[in-house]
């Protein structure tokens, strides 16, 4: 008997019948449960505890290598942290269609053993690429790409024996990254940081560094010599990235660094690619992986790094389904695979920061920038002495700024984080605003969609004519500013310049993405208009003037991040300007220059500023120095979820027992999202607390109504 855990939502795995001959731990299988067949993983033995003689029999053993120990003892822990349910965590473990599938075969070129009966230029072009790739087989698409000519001329060239078609197994390993090529020439100060990362790699046991760096100062390049000693060793190495549609730079430097592309995986990767990154990952296949944060979840036979880059981004919190912070989550897998862990950033998340000081993690520093560039010059641009017209948001003294760089062939980032054309759309005649039919949300104006649209849930519909209010016609006018209005502002400004808005929605796809990024790093704009999307990782080497148009923006709300966001967001953005040989500056406009916040990013005093804020969360035992759980409660009624809340409020016995401490119910502050009533509460406990213990203790002492979903938060990153 063996019991095997499948992705269907059931409370334990169930125990079947071993076929047999035995079936190891770990194996993939297919087994039957009621009417149908779904796949598995045998976890350990049967449980027994029922009649024997009603057991199943497993059904098929799949031909992939079985899960190691090391990732279902990883699957338990995360699913243990985060209070997800087994299945959950397995349907994390195993997202990579056709798993199931025979090994699947496809047609490949190689170089051949006939001449072409004439030569042609494509076909030269061609049988150039075979030869300097060696014996090296290409599908029809490289190879026709990677030789500039139609998949025709290839074929031609099969018919005269001169190419090679043969067939071979679908999911082919990655090709081989060499990591003795020689890097580029690290200076005194990289030379230095890269030992001490692989130091840590020779250890060859579990180790969590910090590398600090100033945006610019070449993190990437140090870090990749640590991927260098990772697969030197032969062992496997994990990047991911915040923005992985944005890591066309990127894998071009492994490229350049290794010699060969690394496997990709993230959700603009094909279905085969990713069941080929997924088998490959497992067999030894491919030695790099370069992914989102749900690579972390990938079969590694032998990890050895895994490097969290901007590990201050908040995108690494899922926030969607399972909720875990991936960050978190590659410090938990490389515990147990015995890896080392790099977190990289010029702006450390506050956790981070205070684990380094405690020694918890090492720490490395990289102090300044590559070569020539050095850190922009920073300046806030008082908005209360400047006058601008209403419904304009640049100030004469930016205006000014911006034009000098224009003349001088350089360029400049107006920064706005806020996506659409503007974020209120009033009726002049009765003041209604027009919100979400789904949600507590105003719609945004998108007008190069020519549609509202709400950011919680997508919902959108073209603009009316008339206010849905008081059926006024002509009086609904756009209130506030987005990226798109200031864009169209800056092009009444500077007519002669040209403009390029960069928001994630107005691009179709992440190649589009892609390709907007390389015409602008390469000079194709002399003006960037555009959100957070530019703060993450891009070189545009010309370009020395950062404006933020609003630095306020973050700072209000209730959220206890907004000083660390807001605060790493513009040093990010003014990281920017300046990374080749030209000076940069940044100007922040802000109505609150005085703010300490404002003041820290001025002055640039980054220790000081984190020094100040981990004493503020010490004092108010919020996180990394309390422990904080999120209770979501939602429902199609509002008076379901509020009662839900206060019914567990009412039993709060468990969390009480752990010295722990329930706030809440209260409507969450976006109280309705898809048509569902939200309802918050919030767990806040001291630091050596079995948090997760109590927090599903407690939930499981309350019966809650059918009708009713419930997501906890464990260590949640936002309030909404
Ligand atoms: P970061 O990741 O800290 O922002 P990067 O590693 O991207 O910094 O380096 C910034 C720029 O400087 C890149 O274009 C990089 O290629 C270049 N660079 C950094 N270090 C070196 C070096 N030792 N030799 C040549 N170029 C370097
Ligand atoms: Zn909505």
């Amino acid at each position: 008997m063996v019991s095997v855990l499948t992705t269907q939502p059931l409370d334990r795995p169930l125990d079947y019948k071993a076929p047999p001959g035995g079936v190891a731990d770990g194996a993939f299988v297919l087994v039957p449960l009621g009417p149908r067949l779904v796949m598995g993983v045998v976890w350990g033995r049967g449980r027994g505890g029922f009649d024997l003689s009603k057991a199943r029999g497993i059904n098929a053993v799949l031909p992939v290598p079985p899960m190691r120990e090391e990732m279902r003892d990883f699957l338990e822990k995360a699913g243990a942290y985060t209070l997800t349910p087994m299945p959950a965590m397995l349907r994390l473990a195993t997202r990579a269609p056709g798993l199931t599938d025979p090994p699947s075969m496809r047609k490949v070129y190689r170089m051949g053993e006939g001449e072409p009966d004439r030569m042609t230029d494509a076909r030269s072009r061609v049988l150039a690429v075979l030869e300097e790739f060696g014996g090296l087989a290409f599908t029809l698409k490289e190879l026709s790409e990677a030789a500039g000519v139609t998949s025709s001329v290839i074929k031609g060239l099969v018919k005269q024996g001169a190419v090679s078609e043969e067939n071979t197994p679908r999911d082919l390993p990655y090709p081989t990254l060499d990591p003795s090529l020689p890097g580029k020439a690290l200076t005194e100060a990289q030379e230095a940081a890269a030992d001490d990362l692989r130091a840590g790699l020779r250890a060859g046991s579990y180790g969590t560094t910090l590398l600090r760096g100033i945006t610019g100062s070449g993190k990437t390049e140090v870090y990749l010599e640590a991927v260098a000693a990772a697969l030197a060793q032969g062992r496997q190495a994990l990047v991911l990235l915040p923005e992985i549609a944005l890591s066309a730079e990127f894998l071009t430097r492994v490229e350049q660094r290794f010699g060969a592309k690394p496997a990709e995986w993230h959700s603009g990767v094909t279905m085969t690619e990713r069941r080929r990154t997924w088998k490959m990952v497992a067999e030894g296949g491919a030695q790099l992986v370069v992914g989102a944060r749900s690579a972390l979840f990938l079969p590694f036979r032998d990890l050895g790094l895994i490097v969290v880059d901007e590990e201050h981004d908040s995108s690494y919190k899922q926030e969607d389904g399972v909720l875990y912070n991936a960050r978190d989550m590659a410090v938990l897998r490389a515990s147990i695979a015995g890896a080392q862990v790099v977190l990289a950033s010029a702006t450390p998340s506050l956790e981070s920061w205070v684990n380094a000081q405690a020694g918890k993690y090492r720490r490395v520093d990289l102090k300044s920038r590559f070569g020539a560039a050095v850190l922009p010059e920073m300046k806030a641009i008082d908005m209360r002495a400047e006058e601008v017209p209403s419904g304009q948001w640049i100030s004469p003294a930016l205006r000014q700024a911006v034009n000098q760089r224009v003349e001088a062939g350089e360029q400049s980032l107006l920064f706005l984080n806020r996506r659409g054309y503007a974020p209120v759309t009033l009726c002049r005649a009765c003041g209604h605003q027009i919100e979400c039919p789904q949600c507590d949300a105003r719609m945004v104006e998108h007008r190069f969609l020519k549609r509202l649209m709400c950011h919680q849930c997508g919902e959108n519909m073209p603009v009316p004519e008339t206010c849905p209010k008081c059926e006024a016609e002509g009086t609904l006018a756009a209130v506030g500013p987005g990226v798109e209005r200031l864009t169209e502002e800056a092009t009444a400004l500077f007519p002669e310049a040209r403009i390029a808005t960069l928001s994630s929605d107005l691009f179709s796809s992440a190649r589009a993405l892609k390709q907007a990024v390389a015409t602008i790093a390469g000079g194709g704009a002399d003006i960037i208009v555009g959100t957070q999307l530019v703060a993450k990782g891009h070189n545009f080497p010309a370009l020395t003037l950062v404006g933020v148009i609003d630095s306020d923006l973050g700072l209000h709300g209730s959220d206890m991040r907004a000083a660390e966001k807001t605060f790493q967001l513009m040093r990010q953005v003014a990281g920017r300007a300046g990374r080749a040989d030209k000076p940069g500056q940044a100007l922040m406009q802000t109505y609150q220059p005085d703010h300490p916040v404002i003041r820290a990013i001025l002055s640039g005093d980054e220790e000081e500023f984190w020094n100040a804020e981990a004493e503020s969360r010490h004092q108010a035992g919020m996180p990394p120095f309390g422990r904080m759980a999120g209770i979501i409660l939602s429902a199609e009624q509002a008076d379901v979820a509020m009662a839900a809340g206060m019914e567990l409020a009412r039993h709060d016995g468990p969390i009480r027992a752990a010295g722990a401490v329930v706030y809440g119910p209260a409507p969450a502050p976006i109280a309705r999202v898809r048509g569902w009533h939200r309802v918050r509460m919030l767990v806040k406990a001291p630091k050596g607390v079995a948090l997760q213990r109590a927090v599903s203790d407690w939930v499981a002492g309350v019966r809650l109504p059918k009708n009713l979903r419930l997501a906890i938060d464990i260590d949640p990153q936002s309030f909404f």
